[in-house]
């Protein structure tokens, strides 16, 4: 069984990269009978969907001009 630590790196990895199902499933085990990780999860998924949006934001707005390169990294950097 994994630790709440356990769970809280590997929530923070899965933000970056799709982790292997069976870890994944691990997490939702943990997950499903722990009391502190579900909020844990929650503020992550907030935060990666906060981030998205800022980007897309960004990215439409015509305040910011970037090249098409820098679009692309700031893109593959938030949606790997
Ligand atoms: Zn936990």
């Amino acid at each position: 069984m994994l630790s709440c630590k356990d769970v809280s790196r590997l929530l923070s990895l899965s933000m970056d990269q799709s982790l292997p199902l069976r870890k994944r499933i691990e997490i939702r085990i943990h997950i499903w009978f722990c009391k502190a990780c579900p909020n844990l999860e929650k503020q992550l998924l907030f935060l990666r969907q906060a981030a998205r949006r800022l980007d897309e934001e960004a990215l439409q707005s015509d305040q910011v001009k970037l090249s098409a390169e820098a679009r692309e990294r700031i893109r593959k950097a938030v949606r790997p």
